[in-house]
């Protein structure tokens, strides 16, 4: 991070803040990503990418948390959508008039009633007194993009925080570190850590996705399809339209490698057969990768169709994927995409950003 360049409000808009670093945990989902001290948590997240939220929380007895809450002003909650939703972006592309303008989130009105909420909470619960604090709005950001409200309170416990509105993306984040009264010093020096490294939407078309020990980078358009998160296995596919990224990480590699060589564990793990694809071998992270390319079989194919729900996306007729076991942290990694034959260099654009160690 550019530290002695970047005043405290700051984000900082540059890939190097989440740069593997012993020293920090890197968190990014659905488009927001920021950094806390080492060995921090997720302990939640959601799967809507428009109104979501991610906990992460302190390591050992857990008594600080920070929790980031955001939704996209530009896509109120609307119900079911309504035929005028559907249609009108249509005929604005087609009649190329600009979207009319995102109503503004009133901050001030929101973040009061919030707290609002809370006092009357700690009343009928009858424990400490409320108390909260709030700051007048504030431009933030390397563009002046955010307008940003901090806020601190105490109660049964005490959190440090912010709301605040960006211009770029439209979404309105409300992120704060929550703990107990004696996490005074540490909830401000969490929060600082995390307000200076905080990006809300992406820079460089990239989402980060990290959490655990994974951390990769897959372009925006490709939304979170699937997860899986166990103990020795996390699985995320991303989907644009019919096509697919497939990133697995999986624990203990010694014992899976005691079993298998790495390309037959890659031939049991993949979506869909290798075996008779061209092979070759790809650098990623120094690791030396297997890597499998091809035409995307007809199984896979039917897979894809079932899928897509009718979109009018370009359909995946090739596979790649590839492997690598990263020694360092005695893990597995591999990276497997379906494209389409106009969509090149996707897995070197997605597994050199999958970072291992
Ligand atoms: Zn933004
Ligand atoms: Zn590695």
């Amino acid at each position: 991070m550019a530290g002695n360049t970047n005043k405290s409000d700051k984000p900082v808009a540059s890939t190097e803040a989440t740069a593997v670093l012993p020293g920090k945990t890197v968190v990014g989902w659905q488009g927001v990503r920021f950094s806390l001290p080492p060995e921090w948590n997720v302990t939640g997240f959601s799967l809507d990418r428009d109104n979501g939220y991610v906990r992460v929380d302190s390591p050992g007895t857990a008594t600080m948390s920070v929790q980031v809450r955001w939704s996209n002003a530009a896509k109120p909650e609307q119900g079911p959508p309504t035929p005028y939703y559907m249609f009108a972006p249509y005929f604005r592309k087609l009649l190329k008039r600009p979207a009319p303008p995102v109503p503004k989130t009133d901050l001030r009105q929101t973040l009061d009633r919030i707290l609002k909420d809370a006092a009357k909470e700690a009343k009928k619960s009858g424990r400490a007194p409320f108390e909260c604090q709030t700051r007048p709005e504030k431009a933030e950001g390397l563009n002046d993009e955010r307008i940003a409200m901090g806020f601190t309170w105490t109660g049964a416990g005490r959190g440090q925080g912010k709301i605040w509105r960006c211009s770029t993306c439209n979404r309105v984040v409300m992120a704060q570190v929550v703990g107990l009264q004696k996490d005074h010093n540490q909830i401000g020096a969490v929060a600082s850590q995390l307000f200076a490294t905080f990006q809300d939407h992406s820079v460089d078309g990239n989402d980060l996705w990290a959490l655990y020990d994974l951390q990769a980078e897959v372009p925006t358009e490709f939304h979170l399809a699937a997860h899986r998160v166990m103990s020795g296995h996390l699985h995320l596919a991303f989907a644009r339209g019919a096509e697919r990224i497939l990133i697995d990480r999986w624990g203990l590699a010694n014992v899976a490698l005691k079993r298998f060589k790495l390309q037959e564990w890659f031939e049991r793990n993949a979506q869909c057969a290798t075996a008779k694809m061209t092979h070759s071998n790809a650098e990623v992270n120094g690791h030396k990768a297997i890597v499998a390319t091809g035409v995307l079989p007809l199984a896979a194919r039917l897979t894809a169709m079932k899928e897509c729900k009718g979109s009018m996306r370009p359909f995946p007729t090739r596979y790649t994927g590839g492997a690598w076991h990263c020694e360092e942290q005695n893990k597995l990694f591999s990276v497997q995409v379906l494209h389409n034959a106009k969509t090149e260099g996707l897995w070197d654009q997605v597994a050199g950003k999958c970072h291992c160690h």
